[in-house]
Order: structure tokens, then sequence, then C-alpha cells
């Protein structure tokens, strides 16, 4: 190919890292495979919130898409209604908008399928491809034999077509029981694979469905499904995770064995797709975390089990609970690109998805001052009722976000963190005689310590040093720099401190309870914080360095006029890296 051809397939494709997908779909492209078309899907099943490893699945899914002017569906993968449910559709789709990518057409569905997938199946029994069987679920467990030993056929496997046709439509009509009669494809008993010995590809359940209600008691499995909701939606490359590595020679199977102009017939883009090319599995390593767990039932047992408050608890790794702690869509799909895409497992390091928001909100955060366990300051030089309104940078390297107003009146509070009375070595704080800078405005003196009868300090009291506003002080260093603010105008908010909710490397260990491995100080809630008014102005931005303390957004949940909440997203450094 030559730059400019691949300049218009793939327009930023020179700025990109090459992974062994992206690769694939440039050659696809070159050799017209596929008529020239990307087309992917992304197909989550609607039993849980999206996590932080579906987040990967989409930046790809979505992203090679629109690298090479092709389309990407959001595509439910709804053939389990025991475990579904609509308020799970529903927060899927907002979090992929969220993360700003755009499916192509309508939201899709497998059970709205559901009528094609049935015809395809009354197809393979016509062909001596599939039959209805009887075995229970234990029976037809002990026939398929082992990893070492080969299966043994089904005594229906040679029940004639007309009887299969006919159990199956009494089958959809409900005349049976559960589990009283499966449908089952007919391969090969002694395959090595064990998806290849007569899986089965449809089950009765009684059981109503968030999409289709009460229309079915027959339904359909992942693997039947999935390969024909592809074919169906002209899907070219479907993108899954390694642990279906094994069920691609079914993927294929059921493909090739159905009529290919019945197929074409069904496809969403008819007859024009010629030659049809069917769509092809490729496998890419699931994105593993340490410090978290994501499998969806643990995530669910952690909700269920109030261990935290819900599917977006900002300690989760749901998109749902990185968004309410402040994570922002770019660091997310920065994050995804930077973790890359490969066929092998491997675990990313939390410190990596943390850097990722770091390197965001440094960027684009307004700074702000904050003190989150306020000691009170009185400053003796001032008069009573000393009003005077510094302008400060909301951003020290991005002079376009322009300055915010920061009152100072003749009581301020810092944090008790930046004052000691007995300091330890190298302390370059305040201390009893020393001075220090109140950031962006003076340099005081602490003359006075106040304490209470238990000796428990109250207050101090300090001078200012008038001319030091803007100016070094003269004659003198003074090193220590510290925030505050002005408590006749700060406003008093609620601080929840969060950090990583397991201190385990790996939670989802075998031999570990992951319940067991709880970090007792993942969540810390400070009720008396002070944070300066520019933090809650009309029309301020809702995540903020809150300065020396780290990243803070406003709680989308649990904050009112009367009592803002701010989390913490992250720390200004990784405190868990040895
Ligand atoms: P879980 O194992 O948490 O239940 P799942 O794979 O069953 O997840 P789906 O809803 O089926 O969840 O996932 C939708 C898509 O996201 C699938 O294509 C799946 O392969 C992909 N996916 C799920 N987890 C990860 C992950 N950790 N990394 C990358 N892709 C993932
Ligand atoms: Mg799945």
């Amino acid at each position: 190919m030559t730059d400019s051809a691949r300049d218009k397939v793939n327009p930023s494709a020179g700025s990109l890292p090459s992974n062994f997908i992206r690769n694939m779909i440039a050659r696809d492209l070159a050799t017209s495979k596929h008529g020239g078309r990307v087309h992917t899907r992304f197909p989550p099943e609607p039993n849980g919130y999206l996590h932080i490893g579906h987040a990967k699945s989409i930046c790809l899914n979505f992203g090679v898409a629109a690298e090479n002017d092709g389309s990407c569906n959001l595509r439910f993968d709804d053939t389990n209604p025991a475990k579904e449910s609509q308020e799970f559709v529903d927060a899927i789709k907002e979090n992929i908008t969220w993360l700003g990518f755009h499916w192509s057409g309508p939201v899709r569905f497998s059970s709205s399928y559901f009528d094609q997938l049935y015809d395809f199946a009354r197809q393979l029994i016509e062909r001596d491809k599939a039959f209805v069987c009887s075995l229970s679920a234990e029976q037809a467990r002990e026939y398929r034999g082992t990893l070492t030993e080969p299966g043994r056929d089904s005594p229906d496997r040679g029940r004639a077509t007309a009887d299969n046709l006919a159990l199956f439509a009494r089958m959809k009509a409900g005349e049976f029981a559960d589990g009283s009669y499966s449908l089952r494809a007919k391969i090969d008993m002694a395959s090595p694979n064990i998806n290849m010995r007569d899986p089965v590809l449809y089950r009765i359940r009684h059981l109503s469905h968030h999409q289709t209600g009460d229309t079915w008691c027959i339904y359909p499995t992942y693997d039947y499904t999935h390969c024909i909701s592809d074919a169906i939606e002209n899907i070219t490359h479907s993108l899954c995770t390694l642990e279906f590595e094994d069920h691609r020679p079914l993927y294929d199977w059921i493909l090739a064995n159905l009529d290919k102009e019945a197929l074409t017939a069904a496809s969403d883009l008819g007859a024009s797709t010629d030659p049809y090319v069917l769509p092809e599995q490729t496998e890419f390593a699931k994105l593993k975390l340490n410090y978290t767990v994501m499998g969806k039932r643990k995530l669910k047992d952690m909700v269920d089990n109030r261990v935290v408050t819900g599917w977006d608890d900002p300690r989760m790794p749901t998109l749902a609970g990185l968004r309410r702690r402040g994570f922002t869509p770019t660091a997310i799909r920065n994050f995804c690109e930077s973790v890359g895409v490969s066929r092998s497992d491997s675990v990313v390091d939390m410190g990596m998805l943390e850097h990722a928001i770091r390197e965001d909100l440094d960027r684009t955060a307004p700074r702000v001052m904050c003190v989150l366990n306020p000691l009170r300051v009185e400053l003796r030089d001032f008069d009573e009722g000393h009003e005077e309104v510094l302008q400060m940078a909301k951003h020290p390297k991005d002079e376009a976000m322009g300055r915010r107003s920061v009152p100072l009146g003749r009581e301020v509070f810092i944090d008790r963190a930046d004052f000691a009375e007995n300091p330890p070595p190298g302390f370059k704080r305040l201390v009893p005689g020393g001075e220090v800078r109140l950031r962006g405005a003076y340099v005081i003196r602490c003359e006075e310590v106040l304490k209470d009868a238990d000796g428990t300090i109250q207050g101090l009291i300090c001078s200012v040093d008038l001319a030091t506003l803007g100016k070094r002080p003269e004659g003198r260093k003074v090193k220590g720099v510290v925030h505050w603010v002005s408590a006749a105008h700060g406003i008093p908010v609620k601080v929840r401190l969060y950090d990583r909710l397991f201190n385990v490397e790996n939670p989802e260990a075998k031999d570990v309870d992951y319940l067991e491995c709880l970090n007792p100080d993942s969540l810390l809630q400070l009720d008396g914080a002070i944070v300066e008014p520019s933090a809650l102005a009309q029309g301020a931005a809702t995540s903020f360095q809150f300065e020396r303390e780290g990243y803070f957004c406003l709680d989308s949940a649990d904050s009112s006029a009367s009592i803002p909440v701010f989390n913490r997203t992250i720390t200004l450094r990784d405190s868990w890296s040895a």
C-alpha cells in the first residue's frame, strides 16, 4: 500500500502504535477482503455494569472502526434472560456514550434475531446438522467425555429429520419442561475440542425476557447466536477475548453449515454483498488490573452485599464508578491505548490507570485551595473585617484558563498537618516563631499557639509581613508554602478520600477470599473541610486540583447545595509503588 492509500483508509494510522489487530485490518483492506469494509461490534451481555476491562474492548472495537472509516455496532448479547435486565441495558448505553463513542445505526439486540435464529436452526436440522436431544444435563455431561477421553453419541443422534423438526417446534410451543430437551449440533463427539462435541444450540427456559417478554421459552446459546448475529449485521471483524479461542471452530462451523444465500438474504446488506465474506473471529487478551476484581459476579456480590454503596461506588472498577470518582473519558481512552492489544495475558499495574488520570487532570483541572483538616489562624496585622481579593491563576501552565478571585480576611484556615509544635527534622512548614508563605499571598510568622484546657491546639496567632505580597521577604529565606482558605469566605464541604479497594495485588487469586483483602482505608470521610469559593462559583468546573492535596471532583450523587461533597479522584503522587 502506498502512503497516500494508507492515509485514505486509515487517516490516523501514522500516529497510532501498531498492534496485531490494526495490522490484520490494514492487510484485509489492502487485499479488499470484505469488499474493503471494516465493521466491528461491541457485544455486552446486559447482566451487569461495564468495567474498565470492557473499556478496552470498547476502545478497540469502536477505535479500529473509526480509524478506518468503518462502523461499529452496539449489540446486546441477550440470550440469558435469567441474569439480564433493562437497568443494565440503559447503564451500558450511557457508559459508551460517555466514553465518547457512537454506535452505528440503532442499538441491536441478539434477541431481535430470535425468529431468524430459529429458522436457521430448522435449516441445520433439515441439513442433518442438528438434532433434538433428550439427555438430562447430568447425562449430557457424562456423555461429553473428558479432555483425554472422547465422548459418546447421544442415543437421540440418529433421530429422523421430520421427528427433530416436530420436537423442536413443540419445544418452542412450550410443551416441555425446562431441561427435558435441547437442540444440539451434530458435529463430532470424538473431537479433541470439547466445544465441538455436539454442543447445545437451544435450551428450554420458561422465563420472561427483558426485550421479548413471554414470546419465547427456548433460548439460543451464546455460541450459536453470536456468529449468526455477526453475519446478519455484516460484521467483518468479530473481536473477542482469548477464552473464546477454542470456540472459534464452532463459530466457523455454524456459519459454514448454513445456506450462504439464506445468510446473505438475512443480512443487513442483503444480497448486495458480492462476494459475501463471512465474519471472522479474532481473539485478544483481556485487560487484567491488579488491586481490583473485575469478574461481574464478584462485582455484583459486592453491590448486593453492601460492601460498596452500588455499581457506581467511586471505588468500583466500573465505568460508572470511575466516572463518579472523577475519571475522564480521555484518561480511560489514553489508558486503553497505552495498555495496547496483544494475544498474551498479562496483568496491568493499577498505577498505569492512575497515571493516566493524573496526566489528564494535571492538564485540564483548575487549581483551587481546600483545607481538609482546618486549623484557625488569626492574622493579627489585619483589622477586624479586613477583606482583600487576590487574583490567582486557575492553572500554572495554562494562561488561557484565566484567573480566579481568592478572598482573604483576618482569619484563615490552614491544614493542621502544616503546623507542628515539635517539628520532625526537615519540617519546612509552620512552627512556633517560624515563617511560612500563604500560597499566592503573604509571609506570616507564628507568634502564639492557642490551646484549650486539654492542651489541644485551637488556633494560631500570626503576624503578617505586609511587604511580601508577590515579593520575596527581605533579608531571609522562607521555604515553606502552605495552602489556606479565608475563614469568612470559605465554604464548608464534605470530602471523601478514596483509595484502592483492595490491599493485595491479586484479590482474585484462587487461594484468596477477595473479601478478606479489602483495604480498610479505601474511604475516609472528612466532614469539616473548607474550600475556597471559586470551586463552587456559578459555572465552575466540577474537577479540580486541590493544591497540595490531589485531584477532586464534585460528587454527582450525594452533593447538595447546602453540603457539597467532593471525591478524591487521585492523589498527586503514587503512594503505592515500592
Ligand atoms: P465478565 O467476565 O466480567 O462477566 P464478560 O466477558 O462475560 O465479562 P460481556 O458483557 O460478555 O462480559 O463482555 C462484552 C465484551 O467485552 C466481550 O467481547 C468481552 O470479551 C469483552 N471483555 C470483557 N471483559 C474484558 C476485559 N477484561 N478486557 C477486555 N475485554 C473484555
Ligand atoms: Mg461474555
